[in-house]
């Protein structure tokens, strides 16, 4: 790396903040993933000051960086472009703040997870998100990864949790987006933030989220003789209306080898078990218990235990945290993959993967989230045998594939990273990518914060000849049939530069910024109908046009709206918002 680079990256860390002899950076060289690319040296900011001169500096050298927390990532994430810059954050490892009463806390991004649920468990309170690589990840990482973890089926994932950031831009600007409520005056910037994998800019610091702890909690240890039989009782657990805190799934490979590594009380004869938690108010939760056992017996479970104290339930939680450091025992590599299926094709998931598995003659374990339907396959295999590593990633690639083909996506919390980015095709059209690249450009204009992830490069494409403008729009408002025929109006609006105003029942429509000249509303009113109602998964897909009180009152549903960055920006972008009819629900 350039010595005037280098020396002025000294000037604003410090000497002793800077590594970049061969030895120093090869232990930047790799994550948890199974990609290595040496960079060409690794800084240690200590403040956000510092952190934005950093990247000034690269943005003048046009050096390529990459922010990285503890390097857990599964993804390829935090491995540096060629030749460029680590920006470590584990010196920003304070918890700067802890509100009980406004029910968050403001943390620097290289505190753990697991420091913060230490800070906040004495004052009786916890921090959601759970990844099982807490102890040694950084809150950082799991806000850039939108991170899951056992206990975000009951409570949503890292997005739900995270108020407010301090963001360093790609030019070395430093921005406050969110604040300490979830009611943001501005659009949601830091959506595009949670989940960008550190391709949009650098968090330096976060408000969470708090939640008091659980009044009571009851751990349970359901074993099985067969693993289809434990992937059903997760979607009947579900249908019977319960929502336990976690549902976790391990099959016998894994189960062996937790019990070598840490012994958890799990046992060695069982096919499967699901790690089954439910907490909340004292009363009644014995029954939810009773009613889970219940389920799970008459779908083929030999026996249900419960935790009977804390160290027991300790004991349980161990084994399952410990997992993929287990698998060490298996094989001596493993690749971890993540894709996510709805909960009801989990028996159909896990028979595919065992066929993709043997048709690429490789062993293979599954340890995951099954309340979710997030599945983690572990591919077992030998590096050092010919073509081992190829073999792993086209077998891990066929998975990916068959949970797409089930109605599932590419990662459910590991994110894209380098090792899916081919993947995306499989989800996302080129219009959808070149969306996603041209918010890229609007954030990092000079593409040089971690570039090479997440999105793939664009293939050369014929321009079809645009259609001739023959229709005069409506004066007054836009009301479509269908998707499709609002696609074709936002194209014609923006072919004739008209300003469009999406609309529902315009109830809203006199509050806020309204617009300063004359716009066309855009409405959805003929969106009006269910389009899909799977309770088993907790999913109803409507149109954007129906009205919450006539959904809830027909189908009994609370709905929490969710959103998926990537997946909504894309849609929202291209000028489809009419049809944005995914909110998942539950009850
Ligand atoms: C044994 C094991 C178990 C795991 N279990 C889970 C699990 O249950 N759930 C789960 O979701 N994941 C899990 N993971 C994956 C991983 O731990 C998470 O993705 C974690 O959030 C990464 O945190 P990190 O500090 O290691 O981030 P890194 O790996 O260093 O970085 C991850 C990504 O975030 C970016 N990044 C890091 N810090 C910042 C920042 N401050 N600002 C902007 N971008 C940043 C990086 O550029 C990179 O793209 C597991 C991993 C292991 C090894």
């Amino acid at each position: 790396m350039d010595l005037a680079f280098l020396n002025k990256l000294k000037q604003i860390v410090g000497n002793q903040h800077v590594a970049f002899n061969p030895t120093d950076v090869e232990v930047y060289s790799y994550d948890a993933s199974l990609a290595v690319r040496t960079p060409g040296a690794v800084v240690f900011p200590g403040n956000t000051n510092e952190i934005a001169s950093v990247v000034r500096a690269c943005a003048e050298a046009r050096i390529p960086f990459v922010p990285r927390g503890f390097g857990t990532n599964l993804s390829g994430g935090s491995v540096a472009p060629e030749g460029g810059l680590v920006i470590c954050l584990a010196r920003l490892n304070r918890i700067l703040d802890i509100h009980p009463k406004r029910r968050c806390a403001v943390v620097q991004p290289g505190v753990t997870n697991f420091e913060l649920q230490n800070a906040l468990a004495p004052k009786g309170f916890f921090f959601a998100p759970d990844p099982a690589s807490q102890k040694v990840a950084t809150l950082g990482g799991n806000i850039a990864e939108n991170s899951g973890g056992p206990h975000c089926f009951k409570y949503g994932v890292t997005r739900n949790h995270v108020l407010g950031l301090q963001v360093v831009l790609a030019d070395g600007e430093i921005v406050r987006l969110g604040g300490s409520t979830h009611d943001y005056t501005e659009n949601d910037l830091c959506g595009f933030i949670i989940g960008g994998e550190g391709t949009l800019g650098i968090i330096t610091e976060a408000t969470v989220k708090i939640l008091p702890l659980p009044e009571a909690v009851i751990t349970m240890l359901a074993i099985y003789d067969n693993v289809t039989e434990a992937a059903q009782s997760v979607s009947k657990i579900i249908e019977g209306g319960i929502i336990p805190a976690t549902l976790e799934m391990m099959d016998a490979p894994l189960i062996r080898a937790v019990e070598e590594s840490f012994p958890s009380g799990y046992p060695l004869d069982a096919s499967a078990v699901l790690i089954i938690e439910i907490d909340g108010p004292k009363t009644g939760l014995a029954g939810q218990a009773e009613q889970i056992k219940r389920i799970c017996s008459e779908n083929g479970c030999r026996h249900v235990r419960e935790a009977r104290d804390e160290a027991e339930r300790d004991l349980l939680w161990a084994g399952r945290r410990g997992a993929f450091g287990a698998a060490a025992r298996l094989a001596p590599n493993f690749l971890v993959m993540d894709c996510t299926v709805p909960r009801t094709m989990l028996p159909e998931a896990l028979s595919r993967v065992a066929a993709v598995a043997k048709k690429h003659q490789l062993t293979h374990g599954n340890v995951f989230h099954a309340g979710d339907g997030n599945l983690h396959p572990l591919l077992l295999f030998d590096a050092r045998g010919h073509d081992q590593l190829n073999l792993a990633h086209q077998a891990g690639f066929d998975i990916v594939k068959e949970c797409v083909a089930l109605g599932g996506t590419i990662t459910g919390e590991h994110g894209v990273g380098a090792e899916k980015i081919e993947a995306m095709r499989l989800i996302f059209s080129e219009d959808d990518l070149d969306v996603q690249r041209s918010l890229k450009q609007v954030f990092d204009p000079l593409d040089l914060l971690n570039p090479g992830k997440i999105i793939p490069a664009p293939i050369e494409r014929d321009t079809p000849p645009e259609p001739p403008i023959t229709e005069k729009q409506n004066e007054y408002s836009l009301t479509p049939s269908d998707t499709r025929e609002a696609c074709e109006m936002v194209r014609r609006a923006f072919l004739n530069r008209t300003p469009l105003l999406p609309q529902g029942h315009g109830t809203q429509g006199g509050f806020g910024n309204l617009p300063t000249r004359p716009v066309i509303p855009l409405r959805s009113l003929k969106f009006s109908d269910v389009i899909d109602y799977d309770p088993a998964n907790q999913v109803v897909t409507i149109g954007s046009g129906m009205r919450l009180s006539v959904l809830q009152k027909n189908r009994c549903v609370r709905i929490i709206p969710s959103a998926d960055w990537w997946g909504w920006t894309s849609a929202a972008l291209r000028g489809c918002v009419m049809a944005l009819p995914v909110i998942c629900c539950s009850g």
